[in-house]
């Protein structure tokens, strides 16, 4: 019998034998039965506990029944003997369950039972009817309530079947009631062993299933754990500068948008400048590209530590930046602006084989009544101009906005 998996994404198969009902692999047939071994553990201590209490409540017939003699005392004495072998298996079971895993302790207990029925048949002859039917009800017993593996189960029914006809053809020397009883004690095994190889193959199927669904649901989440990753990342691309690693334009548009529809409703002020280097044109024709990378890194730098976290620093164009300032009206950007361009003209930029100095023009502006985010810019830009007409190094403040 074989199972085939549909969601796994891996054409994977798990052959189950069509004898025992048993994973071919011995290591998914282990993973089987231990998912079920604790229950199965119980299982067998409360089958060995009942099989106890009915071997123990049967000695009052016997004891009704027969006179004093050694029939009687070699019958009590091996139920005596089996009831307590039955609870030494309990107790074992109980301290060290894993010795129900593989079910060989519950396999010998029934061996060792079923001999007590041959005997019982040899003791109490008038007996013999309800011998054959107690063997039935075993022989159907011992593969659906005997938690024990079918293959473990075979030996116990075939000591059943073949113990139980041997002693009816030797007391009873009739052939047909041999034949009859035979038949009486195999035909339960047969059924018992087709019905419980049913039940083992559907529960293996089960457990593989459930094996294969843990399987995709892992993938699945795994997958998922990917795509959030990635999505993260690609937000984190669409809204960074890669050279610099500060927020690029759409990320500096998108936080001035919402805090000035913030400030709007507040009142509070806000201050926006725009940052240009100068003669950056010369450091490229002089150091080369290269140097005009680590020039604007080394200014993206200088942005993330003079800054206030609720401050935002962008690199917009080629080398312009703009940084907005939230809570700040004009003069105290300006002086803000001030000190980071005094101190970027001060900082050395290290090239690897020298060091060079550049210096910013900013123009800054303060937001006013409704003006929108064009208008703050087109301000900031001309006060940027005006600054580079005189001179460059410097912070040039806009004039009042007009509203629009
Ligand atoms: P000004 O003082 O008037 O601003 O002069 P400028 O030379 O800085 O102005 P201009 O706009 O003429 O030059 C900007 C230069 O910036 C031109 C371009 O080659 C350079 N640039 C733009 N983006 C990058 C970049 O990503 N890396 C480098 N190394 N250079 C860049
Ligand atoms: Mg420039
Ligand atoms: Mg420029």
């Amino acid at each position: 019998m074989t199972t085939t998996n549909t969601l796994h994404a891996v054409n994977t198969i798990a052959v189950i034998r069509p004898l025992t009902g048993e994973f071919a692999d011995s290591r998914l047939e282990l993973a089987f039965r231990n998912s079920t071994w604790e229950q199965v553990v119980r299982q067998q201590r409360s089958s060995l506990l009942i099989l106890a209490v009915l071997v123990l409540a049967f000695a009052l017939p016997d004891f009704v029944a027969m006179e004093a003699g050694p029939a009687l005392w070699l019958l009590a004495t091996y139920r005596a003997l089996f009831a307590l072998a039955l609870l030494v298996g309990i107790e074992a079971l109980r301290r060290a369950p894993e010795l129900g895993l593989h079910g060989h302790l519950l396999m010998w207990l029934a061996l060792l039972g079923y001999p007590f029925l041959f005997l019982f048949c040899a003791l109490r002859p008038e007996l013999r009817m309800f011998n054959i039917a107690t063997v039935m009800v075993m022989q159907i017993g011992v593969f659906l309530f005997w938690p024990i593996r079918l293959l473990l189960a075979l030996p116990v029914a075939l000591l059943g079947a073949a113990g139980e006809t041997l002693c009816i053809g030797w007391f009873s020397a009739d052939l047909n009631d041999t034949l009859a009883t035979g038949f009486s004690v195999c035909m339960p095994a047969v059924l018992g062993y087709f019905f419980a190889l049913r039940l083992q193959t559907t529960a293996r199927q089960q457990f593989w299933l459930s094996q294969q669904l843990q399987f995709v649901n892992h993938e699945l989440s795994g997958e998922i754990a990917r795509r959030v990753a990635l999505q993260e990342e690609l937000e984190h691309q669409a809204t960074t500068d890669m050279l610099t690693g500060l927020p690029n334009r759409r990320a500096f548009v998108a936080r001035c948008s919402a805090e000035l529809a913030r400030v709007q409703r507040s009142g509070e002020a806000l201050s926006l400048a725009m940052l240009d280097l100068d003669h950056f044109k010369q450091v490229n024709d002089r150091y080369g590209h290269a140097a005009g990378d680590a020039v604007l890194r080394s200014v993206g730098q200088l942005c993330t530590h003079s800054f206030r976290g609720e401050d935002m620093a962008a690199r917009v164009g080629g080398e312009e930046f703009l940084v907005l300032l939230p809570g700040c009206r004009l003069e105290q950007a300006a002086a803000v602006m001030e000190r980071f361009v005094s101190t970027l003209a001060k900082t050395d930029i290290d090239l690897g084989t020298q060091t060079l100095r550049v210096t910013a023009t900013a123009g800054v502006v303060q937001q006013q009544a409704s003006a929108s985010l064009d208008a703050l810019l087109a301000s900031a830009d001309a006060a940027l101009y005006a600054g580079k007409q005189a001179g460059r190094n410097r912070v040039v403040l806009a004039p009042a906005l007009v509203a629009g």
